[in-house]
């Protein structure tokens, strides 16, 4: 296809990487004929990754390649496209175009630049909530103002939900409306600047077994006792509503991780501040002691600290680190170390396969006790008694630090007592500042 031509509707796939249960995609699909896919490899987000083997770019990569299969399977096909999107709107000449939302403040910009260019084209632009049951300002305080407490937050999301929520939008009907053209040239990996990798990615399955046992298991990280979904939720491989579904069949405490995700989401979407700057603002004065030797040992897994390890090379190996050890080292950065969580998010934002800026910047504040509904900051985390609780048998520590009795193993970066004491005063100083 060329992009002149006015039959044509887009539907622009981002973070819902799937045909099934897309809400944007089915009202597309359902409004006109003559839809045709299309997904932009974003030369501004691409530009800024490192590795040429990129883990994530990999698993789009990939999953764009199957979108692909799947709608050239329905006389179909999906137009790939690498640059700047506001580049490829500008050219475009099209009936309409249709999208899901995004609530990242990079995303927004970019989406009111493209509105305001569509606009003057008439060109209709219209979006849709896919990612979340509650978005934006579905989810307020009765004086109208955003929550920045969970607790009160979830129990009106719980209050707020319906079975007419986790109802699949099924678009099996409308498959008729997507554009009859011949398969549309297929860009390269190397095309868009990266390599392929040998990555074993999480399966999408949502496994009703894990599930039913996660309030028992979830918190011991040698077992695989969470679902591994991170991923496939923020890619949207799956949709969120069949995932709500699942959570209410077999737990609860499931499902409230689930709120956690569109706590943060509704978090950054009214206070995008937080990406820069802490939630709570006092705690910008605080005196970081920003070690980079420490910073570095603490990035490969070297503290001394064998759970801190642990976690550290499962994430550099693997992309992935289990939440209740995403606590644990975020909490060891910023108290034990004193190191600003900012440096810590950014590391984990580079590594982590299910990276999503606005639960990975409420962790981070959760953890150094500067963000909303956060840990107070008195509470550190003892790494030993987290070992002790979690890791009784060290089967996790075994398995990502095996030399961790050994004489080559590194000594305690810094005593957890004498730690401790210095975060306390750190913040406690901060805490009597007027
Ligand atoms: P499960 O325990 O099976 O939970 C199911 C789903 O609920 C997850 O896939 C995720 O989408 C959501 N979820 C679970 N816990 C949380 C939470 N605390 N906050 C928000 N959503 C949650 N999660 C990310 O998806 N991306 C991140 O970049 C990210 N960074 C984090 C950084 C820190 C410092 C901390 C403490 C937590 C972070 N989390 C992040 C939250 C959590 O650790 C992961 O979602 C979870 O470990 C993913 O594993 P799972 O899919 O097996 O989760």
């Amino acid at each position: 296809m060329n992009q002149t031509d006015r039959d044509t509707v887009i539907f622009w796939f981002r973070r819902d990487l799937r045909l099934h249960d897309n809400i944007g995609l089915y009202h597309a699909l359902k409004e006109n004929n003559n839809v045709l896919p299309v997904f932009i490899f974003d030369k501004e987000i691409l530009d800024e990754l490192e590795d040429e083997q990129d883990m994530r770019v990999n698993f789009i990569y990939k999953q764009v390649i199957h979108l692909k299969e799947a709608l050239e399977n329905l006389g179909s096909s999906l137009l790939m496209y690498h640059g700047n999107p506001i580049k490829f709107f500008e050219a475009l000449e099209v009936a309409g175009v249709y999208t899901n939302h995004d609530y990242e403040p990079y995303a927004i910009k970019r989406d009111n630049q493209i509105q305001a260019l569509l606009n003057e084209k008439n060109i209709p632009f219209k979006t849709y909530k896919d990612q979340v049951i509650f978005e934006k300002n579905e989810i307020l305080k009765e004086d109208g103002e955003p929550y920045t407490v969970f607790t009160p937050y979830s129990r009106k999301w719980l209050k707020k939900l319906d079975s007419s929520h986790q109802e699949p939008y099924l678009i099996q009907s409308f498959y008729r409306n997507f554009k009859k053209i011949q398969p549309v040239r297929t860009l390269s990996l190397s095309e868009i600047g990266f390599k392929a990798g040998q990555y074993d990615y999480p399966s999408k399955q949502i496994s009703g077994k894990i599930i039913e046992q996660y309030e028992t298991n979830r918190d011991f990280p040698a077992l695989q006792g969470t679902s591994r979904l991170s991923v496939h939720l923020r890619f949207g491989t799956i949709s969120i509503r069949e995932a709500v579904k699942e959570a209410r069949k077999y737990s609860q405490k499931w499902l409230s991780e689930l709120i956690w995700r569109e706590f943060y989401m509704m978090i950054l979407w009214h206070f995008p501040k937080v990406v820069t700057s802490s939630f709570n603002s006092k705690y910008d004065q605080l005196e970081w002691r920003n070690n980079e030797k420490e910073f570095e040992a603490w990035c490969n897994g070297m503290t001394g600290y064998p759970i801190v390890d642990a976690g550290m090379r499962e994430l550099n190996a693997t992309g992935f680190m289990h939440n209740r050890v995403r606590m644990i080292t975020a909490s060891f950065l910023t108290k034990h170390l004193l190191i600003d969580w900012r440096w810590g998010e950014a590391y984990f934002a580079k590594k982590l396969l299910d990276f999503e800026l606005s639960s990975n910047n409420g962790g981070w504040q959760w953890a150094a006790g500067c963000g909303c509904d956060a840990a107070p900051y008195f509470r550190i985390f003892n790494p030993y008694i987290q070992t002790q609780k979690f890791d009784p048998k060290s089967k996790y520590i075994k398995k990502w630090v095996p030399e961790f009795q050994e004489i080559q193993y590194p000594p305690p970066i810094v005593d957890h007592q004498f730690a401790r004491n210095r975060a306390l005063e750190t913040f406690d100083a901060l805490r009597k500042e007027k």
